[in-house]
């Protein structure tokens, strides 16, 4: 393809008895909409979107074979006609858009969050409360027929094939390896023994299926747990995959029970594509490359260098629909790029709510968030430029609002503007380009360094009025909160404040942990930083040395003492999303970062940080003390419009904030717009 800017994504590549039209696979993701009421038709609408945004190919969230496999109790199976047959609702949606989706099998193994799990040997997961059952070589059998009766229905409900999830610590994974499978049987052992399981389910597939049906099997090539598999026993498996007749091989990434992040902001943009290359030259089928692949440039360039012949991307697909048709036109600029977060997807999902999108609020609320050209074309006044004032704006402009944006400050982003200076989240920045660009398309009026006032705003001819200045910092009571060692996070953040050797953070929610974080970095390039040193300081054997491809973490060093404090007793970060809170905790551990919870303060002095720790007055004798006490609504403009009797809205931070983040911020804005 000549005429655009990635001419490796839009390849077509053809798979003998049918083509996919580019090289871009929505990898597999569980919304939750799975289980939920009217789950199939949300569903139906979520995946054609995808199709008509030109996806080559999409991969379900994982379905269970059967009752034992399932990842909850009320988790989705396919194991009868019955439940086929709302899967059509999907296929169909998808073939009208002329897209393809495969079904991805999943069975969790000793990983499902149930009483009646099984696994090849009674180990209990790291992970959850259940110890599962040791399946007979009886109950063996059936589970690989069970696997083989659900891609025929899978075939029977117009699916165009099937994904099978081979990695994650799911059961194949559990079979695969000595520390999950001690059987002495057939199905144990040796290594031709261990992966008897998914050789016997692919080759029961592909009889059943016949040879024009996908078959995917997601490979753990980097198990990143101890005892795992090794760099040989990966490469033997995929070759008898290949010769079982597997269609693609997708790289599966980490165990869920490893202690190293694969998939969080902090993880390099494309920083596994070298495991899928290692791969490649040991296989003839086309190979996936997978985790942390958000932007065409990046995929382009993974299959530029021949790394990989697919990429696959879920969150990315989850943030913009439109990701590749934008890729395609030209308007990567408009891409809402996937910032890694996991806020809304994938730590909903293991709360067990319906998935959504930090940065897309409409993603799996497709049926319900529309943003339709309104009836009533109104004025719109937004004071306030940062995750909820953006936002705001750009959705009342999408339904035809002329909107006008007032911000305080020289640019738009609040918050994020802070964000992405942390080591690890410099994703943020794509956010705030995204909104400041797509709000140049909808001819968003911006007023930057406009501090409008509540007067001013009265004689204005909005006809709606929208307050979203946010939060300002809360300064706590404690004697000697003026001395001058004490400084605010964000003039650290922004480096407006230089700290000394010696510091004590107090709080320690998000704004302490990120604080804490761009602190214990050594003095370097943030890129730098978030780049090569990431391996190394997580213990990933890069040359496969070891099983698993694990080693012991060697974090860089900083040269600074920092305490990170907090009043109540809890763990520090109590607040935050689960599926990443123990990334952070753990690198500021790895890093020296000391914490001290269920402190009270009692001065601040020439001396440090009076406080009383485990029962203990001491002085903490720190140079530099930062507050991340929380945060006060900034609502004084919305006080002062009250006053006034001028009827207005108000969301995010300056609403309410206690507990704010940019989810809720954006969801508010969102809301906000579709009713307006
Ligand atoms: Fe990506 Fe965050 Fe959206 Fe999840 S919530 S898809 S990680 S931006």
């Amino acid at each position: 393809m000549e005429d655009t800017l990635y001419p490796k994504i839009f390849e077509p590549l053809n798979l003998g008895y049918t083509t996919l039209k580019n090289r871009v696979i929505m990898g597999s993701m569980h919304t939750g909409l799975e289980e939920s009421r009217n789950g199939f038709v949300k569903m139906a609408v979520f995946y054609k979107e995808r199709a008509a945004g030109e996806v080559g190919l999409i991969v379900t969230g994982g379905i269970a074979p059967n009752r034992a496999g399932r990842i909850g109790p009320f988790s989705a199976k396919l194991s009868s006609k019955n439940e086929a047959m709302h899967h059509r609702l999907i296929t169909k949606a998808v073939e009208e858009e002329g897209g393809k989706i495969c079904l991805q099998i999943l069975h969790s193994g000793r990983y499902g969050y149930h009483p009646f799990t099984v696994a090849p040997s009674a180990v209990k997961a790291p992970i959850t409360p259940f110890k599962p059952g040791a399946l007979s070589e009886k109950g063996i059998k059936k589970t690989i027929s069970d696997f083989v009766r659900c891609a025929q229905l899978a075939r029977e409900a117009g699916y165009h094939g099937v994904e099978i999830m081979g990695s994650e610590g799911y059961l194949i994974n559990q079979f695969l390896v000595t520390k999950t499978n001690k059987r002495t049987d057939e199905w144990g052992g040796n290594y031709e023994n261990r992966m008897r399981f998914p050789l016997a389910i692919v080759k029961g597939i592909r009889e059943a299926v016949g040879n024009d049906f996908i078959l995917i099997f997601r490979l753990s090539m980097l198990d990143l747990v101890e005892d795992g598999s090794n760099w040989e026993e990966v490469v033997q498996l995929a070759k008898s995959l290949e010769e079982a007749g597997v269609t693609i091989i997708n790289t599966g990434i980490g165990w869920h029970e490893a202690r190293i992040p694969t998939i969080a902001t902090l993880v390099p943009r494309g920083g596994f594509s070298w495991v899928t290359a290692k791969m490649k030259k040991e296989l003839t089928i086309p190979l996936v490359a997978t985790n942390r692949i958000n932007t065409p440039e990046i995929a382009e360039a993974i299959l530029e260098s021949g790394q990989a012949d697919l990429i696959s991307m879920a969150r990315p697909l989850l943030a913009d629909s439109d990701w590749v048709v934008k890729a395609k036109n030209r308007e990567s600029h408009l891409i809402n790029t996937c910032i890694a977060c996991n806020q809304a997807c994938l730590d909903h999902v293991f709360e067990r709510k319906t998935a959504s999108c930090l940065v897309n609020p409409r993603a799996c609320r497709e049926t319900e968030m529309n943003f339709m050209p309104a009836n009533n074309k109104k004025k719109v006044l937004i004071v306030g430029g940062g995750p909820a004032g953006m936002s705001a704006a750009l959705y009342a402009a999408m339904k035809g609002h002329a909107v006008t944006l007032h911000e305080a400050s020289s640019k738009l982003g609040g918050q994020f503007n802070l964000a992405r200076r942390i080591p690890g989240k410099e994703e943020f920045q794509e956010t705030i380009r995204y909104f400041t660009n797509q709000l140049e398309k909808y001819q968003v009026e911006i007023k930057l360094n406009s501090c409008i006032d509540a007067e001013t705003i009265v004689q204005s001819n909005a006809d709606e009025v929208l307050i979203a200045t946010g939060v300002t910092p809360r300064i706590p009571e404690i004697k000697g909160i003026n001395h001058p060692a004490v400084t605010t996070y964000s003039a650290v953040i922004t480096g407006e404040r230089k700290v000394g050797s010696s510091i004590a953070i107090l709080g320690a929610g998000g704004i302490g942990m990120d604080v804490a974080t761009l602190l214990s970095h050594p003095s370097m390039a943030i890129e730098e930083v978030a780049g090569s040193h990431y391996f190394q300081e997580w213990g990933i054997d890069k040359e496969f040395k070891e099983r698993g491809g694990v080693r012991q973490p060697n974090p860089s060093i900083h040269d600074k003492k920092i305490y990170l404090l907090q009043r109540s007793t809890g763990k520090i970060g109590s607040g935050l999303g689960k599926t990443t809170v123990w990334a952070h905790r753990r690198a500021l551990q790895l890093k020296g970062v000391e914490t001290m919870t269920g402190v009270t303060y009692h001065e601040i002095n020439d001396e440090g940080l009076v406080l009383t720790f485990r029962g203990k007055k001491q002085v903490l004798a720190v140079d530099t003390i930062i507050l991340c006490t929380g945060q006060l609504s900034s609502n004084r403009l919305a006080l002062q419009l009250q006053a006034l009797g001028r009827p207005f809205s108000v969301i995010g931070g300056a609403r309410n904030a206690e507990k704010i983040d940019a989810k809720r911020a954006i969801v508010e804005a969102a809301k906000w717009a579709e009713n307006t």
